[in-house]
């Protein structure tokens, strides 16, 4: 089977006696695609299942009034009861403003995916359905899509030289964490250098070749004093920024990127000393101030670079409280790990090398200006050319969704209860769980349209985590609340009615998994037990909702969408069980028999070179003319600024402040950065207490 405990989801095999679960180990054969071990909490998940806290039976709330010190007066009421009390609510809400209802999972979505509430919300007309990563690496997420059009990144730890390590800790806990703990550990025997910067000494700090305890929360001060060193010593890959990222291009003195007639990102040609489009023929400049139809232009490498003067060596040192000649030393070493212009030959195919990678989690992007700490980091992997690259940077689908790498629409007033993409949230291509409650609290501040009158909330304890817990637990008062978790959480004890679930031991599920440089692969779980005799299923409960709600069939269209079903799907007019469910998905997404699940879990597969590097990666996507380009100077920014102070203007928005959306929104990653509102703040106090 496939671990839940966490969102690594690594293989496993379960050791079970009479029925009963009595130890979990790693699945041997997965390591071959992702896990060679697993950790104590993975191997714990057998107390999950028998905790006698369990809940076992549904409960409705008798006591009217809510509060998280108030008795909610449960009593036990049956399945039937529970099931047909939600979906009077559901019609009820679906007939006034479907948009009333508003679906919450946490964890729950890595449980049943959540493509599964997705497609039920569509069904039901409800846009809001909110994940939580926003407590988390979001950030990260969104620095990533503003810069090269999608997610997910993975060091090439094979052929890494040296790798930094900003704020992550795959040694404890962190996504890819069960991948890069051996990854890591197998490539410092073969030598790679491991440097970690954060403020704590962690597991991997202590393992580290170099440890540097930087600061909190003034990465981005460190990673800009790197890259103005990398500069001053021309340790810098030119032909990466030239053809694989917009540096080249000219930006006017009001910080937009110049554009042709064609609307064409301009350049400066230095074979025609003209602006041009990058096309056939033509050689742009990387540095360099011009005059474009008699106005002033400098490349957006020199804006970057005329940036960093501000970045001295003395002030990098003041703000850090990194030495400046540890910080000119770990540049210098960098640049030589780089080996800027080196080749490799792989199963003949000629690559870039770069063996040098700079990565993070957490680390650089949960906090305020988190998404420009990231940015930070991926400009100095641009100016050591290492993304894409052997040994360097791997990008998972670069370009995936190039509207990232657009402007804002800003709406108002926002569709969404989270105010995701709205005005308040421009950049926000992942939900904004902690504004729900903020907005259940005061929709008109917010300028909703709508009252939410009913939340759902699966495997998610966000008072728990997410800022401020008091008013989460204030907006959940407003609400008839329906939680479906495995045990009687905080989040729960704020319910009208809390539905048992299946622990990921007990029950069939599709399940993720995560990708590595070099493999992919797909797994299910199956139930190995059912310790309390609990009949349904998160799975089941939503599709008995669909089905008394009278959505049924569109729930079923819907889940064929999401999941892009073509050969194997959910047909109209018939129910099917959790089993049937992902027996259908595993058919179709793998194209081999159910039985074969069944035996190994799952199935993988190594990449060849070609797909490691060559397809789907910058080289197909980004290099050279004619080719959109990742974003060094991320001009969309400004456009959305523009946008958010017009819709703040035009509707007269109270709760905007417009200066702290100009640091956040600005092209490029300065000191501003370094200095979110607590810092600021507490700026007197001589340390930080962590
Ligand atoms: S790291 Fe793996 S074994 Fe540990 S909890 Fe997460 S998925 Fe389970």
């Amino acid at each position: 089977s496939t671990c839940c405990h966490c969102v690594n989801f690594c293989g496993i095999n379960v050791k079970t006696q009479d029925g009963v679960l009595r130890v979990i180990y790693p699945d041997e054969d997965r390591a071959a695609v992702f896990n060679h071990g697993i950790c104590p909490k993975g191997a714990s998940g057998v107390f999950n299942t028998y905790n006698p806290y369990r809940l076992k039976v549904p409960l409705k709330r008798t006591n009217p009034h809510k509060g998280i010190d108030v008795d909610p007066q449960w009593v036990e009421i049956s399945w039937e009861e529970a099931l047909n009390t939600i979906a009077e609510r559901l019609k009820k809400i679906r007939a006034e403003d479907p948009r009333k209802l508003v679906w919450h999972h946490g964890h729950g979505k890595y449980l049943i995916q959540d493509k599964f509430p997705k497609a039920f919300c569509k069904a039901f007309g409800t846009p809001n359905v909110v994940h939580r990563t926003t407590t988390c690496e979001a950030a990260r997420h969104v620095a990533d899509e503003l810069t090269w059009g999608y997610h997910e990144i993975l060091p090439d730890v094979e052929h890494c030289n040296l790798l930094v390590m900003f704020g992550v800790n795959p040694f404890e806990a962190e996504q890819w964490a069960r991948w890069l703990d051996h990854a890591i550990t197998d490539a410092r025997e073969r030598g790679m250098k491991l440097v970690v910067v954060d403020p704590r000494m962690s597991h991997i700090a202590a393992k580290a070749d170099q440890w540097i305890p930087v600061r909190p929360g003034k990465d981005v001060v460190l990673v800009l004093a790197l890259a103005r060193r990398l500069i001053e010593t021309g340790r810098i890959d030119r032909d990466f920024l030239l053809h694989y990222t917009n540096a080249p291009q000219l930006v006017g003195e009001d910080g937009h990127i110049l554009k042709g007639k064609d609307g064409q990102p301009l350049v400066w040609d230095a074979k025609s000393q003209s602006a041009r489009p990058y096309g056939e023929g033509v050689e742009p400049a990387l540095e360099g101030s011009y005059q474009v139809d008699g106005k002033a232009a400098r490349t957006a490498f020199q804006v970057f670079k005329d940036s960093l003067k501000e970045i001295t060596p003395s002030y990098a040192e003041e703000v850090t409280g990194v030495p400046a000649a540890q910080i000119a030393a770990l540049a210098d070493e960098m640049g030589e790990a780089a080996k800027i212009g080196a080749t490799v030959v792989m199963d003949g195919k000629r690559l870039r090398y770069r063996p040098v990678a700079v990565h993070t989690f957490r680390g650089m992007a949960a906090k305020e200006f988190g998404v420009q700490n990231w940015r930070s980091g991926l400009i100095l992997q641009m100016l050591l050319g290492d993304i894409g690259a052997v040994g360097g940077l791997v990008l998972h689908h670069p370009m995936k969704h190039p509207d990232y790498l657009e402007p804002s629409k800003c709406e108002y007033p926002p569709k969404r209860v989270d105010l995701q993409t709205s005005v308040y949230f421009p950049h926000a291509t992942h939900n904004v769980c902690q504004q729900v409650a903020l907005t259940i609290l005061d929709p008109e501040a917010y300028g909703l349209e709508y009252r939410p009158e009913m939340q759902i909330i699966y495997a998610t304890n966000r008072p728990f985590s997410t800022s401020d817990a008091r008013r989460q637990f204030e907006g959940y008062a407003k609400t008839f609340n329906v939680v479906i978790d495995i045990v009687m959480t905080e989040t729960a004890h704020m319910a009208d009615i809390v539905l048992p679930d299946l622990t990921y031991l007990e029950a069939w599920q599709f399940s993720p998994t995560r990708w590595t440089p070099g493999t992919r692969h797909t797994a299910i779980r199956q139930p190995m037990t059912n310790a309390y005799n609990i009949p349904l299923d998160a799975w089941g409960i939503i599709w008995e909702l669909a089905k008394r709600v009278g959505i049924r069939d569109a729930y079923a269209e819907n889940i064929n969408k999401k999941f892009k079903l073509k050969k194997h799907t959910f047909k109209k007019g018939r129910d099917y069980t959790s089993r049937e469910a992902v027996q259908i998905i595993w058919e179709e997404k793998t194209k081999k028999p159910f039985s074969y699940a069944l035996e190994h879990a799952f199935v993988g597969k190594q990449l060849s070179v070609e797909e490691r590097y060559l397809h789907h990666t910058p080289e197909d996507t980004f290099r050279g003319p004619g080719k959109p380009k990742m974003k060094l100077y991320a001009d969309q920014l400004l456009g959305s600024f523009e946008k958010v102070s017009e819709t703040v203007k035009k509707y007269g928005i109270e709760n905007i402040d417009l200066e702290r959306y100009r640091i956040a929104l600005s092209p490029l990653p300065t000191k501003d950065h370094a200095f979110p509102t607590p810092h600021r703040e507490a700026k007197d106090y001589p340390f930080y207490l962590m």
